[in-house]
């Protein structure tokens, strides 16, 4: 089977890794852990960043230093992976969904006021498949909502490498008062399982530290201020981490090389009623996270493509048809999405002969368009 992805493992990793174990840190305290975290920062223009087990604890941590739990509402896009909503859920507030926009496919701000009541706490805007989510209309809406004091969250897990181009290139990671990322195995930086959240406010990011860190100040030994827990990331991952954020451009333009080439490849197809691209903004530059693309007949192209040994994969449900996050409402465009939209393979480092064997299997898959599906 061809995967839908796979991670991109040289020696200056395995390198990095030994040197952790040789040297005999391997805990979630040392110089690993605080190299990685500098490197994201230089990486991404921030002052300060904080690396955590996984995507979703980072998430999760963000909203307790925030004080969000229970009673509190959380805005979130109706289409997404679902950890920001479970995210929501493990402190004890309620995820409110929000359709997605037709044209970014993040989160539509202009549903956002509908959505917001007394209790709305924070939007947290997915930067959906690499694509960033549209902070000027979310920051719009959070001055217009100033008096009930709603946070902006951007989760950055499937954008490392995404460009916001409206006053300059800002980068995804650095959208937002508070980001975070994933660094899951499938992510285009990736440390196996691994998350990080990254803020200029340093308040907050000793409010974060504090709480992933058993509530441990560093100035009094075994002093705990707090309740805290332990979110943190170990010396391991650190090592494996500092070594893939080192590749970042190299990484995220691999990604990017991948995209071009199923877009000259597939560009054909999207002129007919058959299959549809992912659609980007202008202002925006994607990363390619999963090249992500949308069709009628879905199941007839993937059942297809798998016939042939290439894993695509059809995306996400719409959260407010999961079980645990239903909800009323229409959300067209992402129950749209959802049962159009499907991935193909991707990874950094991708051989053109892989893209060209899918793109014709594709080409090749015959249609029947009476059978929408
Ligand atoms: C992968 C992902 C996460 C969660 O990351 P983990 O490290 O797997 O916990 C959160 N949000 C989005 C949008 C993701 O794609």
């Amino acid at each position: 089977m061809i995967p839908l992805s796979q991670p991109s493992i040289t020696h200056q990793e395995r390198n990095a890794v030994n040197q952790a174990l040789n040297t005999g840190w391997i805990s979630g305290t040392g110089p690993y852990v605080r190299d990685f975290e500098t490197a994201l920062k230089v990486q991404l223009g921030r002052d300060h960043a904080l690396a955590v087990t996984n995507g979703t604890v980072a998430l999760e941590l963000v909203l307790r230093a925030l004080g969000i739990g229970v009673g509190d509402e959380v805005i979130v896009p109706a289409l997404t992976f679902a950890a920001p909503a479970a995210a929501v859920r493990a402190v004890g507030a309620t995820p409110v969904l929000v359709d997605i926009d037709p044209f970014t496919w993040t989160i539509d701000p202009l549903d956002i006021p509908e959505a917001s009541t007394y209790f709305t706490r924070a939007v947290i805007a997915v930067d959906l498949l690499g694509h960033p989510a549209d902070f000027a209309w979310l920051d719009t809406v959070q001055d217009l909502s100033k008096r009930r004091n709603i946070t902006i969250i951007e989760d950055a897990a499937q954008a490392h490498g995404a460009i916001y181009n409206r006053i300059g290139e800002e980068k995804a990671g650095a959208l937002a008062y508070v980001s975070t990322f994933s660094f899951h195995a499938n992510k285009a930086i990736s440390t196996g399982e691994g998350g990080a959240v990254l803020t200029n406010d340093v308040d907050l990011a000793e409010k974060l530290r504090l709480i992933a860190n058993h509530g441990m100040t560093s100035e009094k030994p075994y002093w705990h201020e707090i309740a805290g827990t332990n979110y943190r990331m170990t010396s391991l991952t650190a090592a494996l981490g500092t070594a893939q954020v080192k590749r970042w451009d190299e990484l995220t333009a691999a990604r990017r090389d991948v995209a071009a080439a199923y877009d000259e490849r597939l560009s054909p197809l999207f002129d007919s009623e058959v299959l549809y691209r992912r659609p980007v903004a202008q202002w925006a530059k994607e990363s390619c996270w999963l090249y992500t693309v949308g069709s009628p007949y879905r199941q007839q192209l993937v059942e297809g493509l798998r016939a042939k040994g290439i894993d695509a994969r059809a995306i996400w449900y719409a959260l407010p048809d999961l079980p645990p996050y239903k909800q009323d409402g229409y959300f067209p465009t992402a129950r749209k999405v959802s049962q159009e939209a499907f991935w193909l393979p991707t990874w950094s480092g991708m051989p053109i002969e892989t893209i060209d064997y899918i793109c014709e299997v594709i080409h090749d898959i015959p249609i029947s368009t009476r059978v929408p599906s």
